[in-house]
């Protein structure tokens, strides 16, 4: 049911404004006002604030991988990366707007499926300032286990990532008929229209996140690396994909069910992402806000 205020009801939209107009007559009337007139005129003819204006905090746009109908990568042990993903960013997005820098969006808050181009679509949409997608993939090996991150390139950097990017970039293949998935051969042209600086950026927050990590968190051998994922094509965006772990190894997806090591990983991300800001590769990105 819709809530209607009735005019002269204390809530209506106008009350306060009447509430000004009133107590500016009052005061040049020389009368003392009632409470309720004083509070409202508090409150909307405070002087504006002097002294320094707050800084500009860029937006970071949090990606949780998978969700609906893809669960993504099922664990050893049954966890769904979408969950491991979701809770994960939560978790990050909770420690960066904690820190105050930062303003933070997610492609997703719940557990609904959302096309890789609408999320890099959202991230354009909203003129997010970096994008980070989140994941926990399985890989043919069990016993690979450890974190890494990913850039895009139109070639893979090693067998693979180029496995991970086709096994990422097929996650449209829920999203039914108007989605066929990405060829290579497309990805390739994708990838080449990504401009130099976007992808200085996107090396350079990489690189934040393995130095970020390498203290607390495992990480893959060579865990930088780079391959063709749909998800980073945003042409003007530094762009990167964190793989939290792998579902496919025991370790790993037991540690990423517990809330703690997620909280160690965003504070982690959390360092690579001041890390990045700090730095001159994200002098070119947008401040605003
Ligand atoms: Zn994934």
């Amino acid at each position: 049911m819709q809530v209607r205020f009735l005019p002269g009801e204390p809530d209506h939209p106008d009350a306060g404004r009447r509430h000004m107009i009133r107590a500016v007559a009052c005061v040049a009337a020389g009368m003392i006002l009632p409470a309720s007139a004083r509070a409202a005129h508090r409150t909307l003819a405070a002087p504006p604030r002097i002294g320094r204006a707050l800084p500009p905090r860029p937006l970071v746009m949090l990606d949780p991988g998978h969700g609906g109908k893809d669960p993504g990568a099922i664990g050893v042990s049954g966890t769904y990366e979408k969950h491991v993903a979701e809770a994960a960013a939560a978790e990050l997005q909770r420690q960066l707007l904690a820190s105050g820098r930062y303003r933070v969006e997610l492609t997703r808050g719940t557990d609904i499926f959302i096309p890789l181009e609408d999320r890099v679509g959202i991230a354009e949409g909203r003129q997010a300032a970096l994008f980070v997608s989140m994941h926990a993939d399985a890989l043919h090996d069990p016993s690979v286990r450890g974190a890494s991150v990913y850039t895009l390139a139109d070639g893979a950097s090693d067998a693979q990532t180029a496995a991970l990017a086709r096994t990422e970039n097929s996650a449209d293949r829920f999203a039914g008929p108007r989605f066929h998935g990405t060829s290579p051969e497309v990805q390739a042209i994708l990838a080449s229209l990504v401009r130099q600086e976007t992808r200085v950026g996107s090396a350079h927050m990489a690189g934040s996140v393995v130095n970020a990590f390498r203290p607390q968190i495992g990480l893959l051998n060579n865990p930088s690396r780079h391959a063709g994922f749909v998800v980073l094509k945003a042409a003007d965006i530094p762009s990167v994909l964190v793989e939290m772990g792998f579902m496919s190894n025991h370790q790993d997806e037991a540690a990423l069910r517990q809330a703690s090591h997620r909280a160690m990983v965003a504070s982690a991300m959390t360092r690579a992402i001041d890390g990045y800001f700090a730095s001159s590769a994200a002098g070119f990105t947008r401040l605003s806000g």
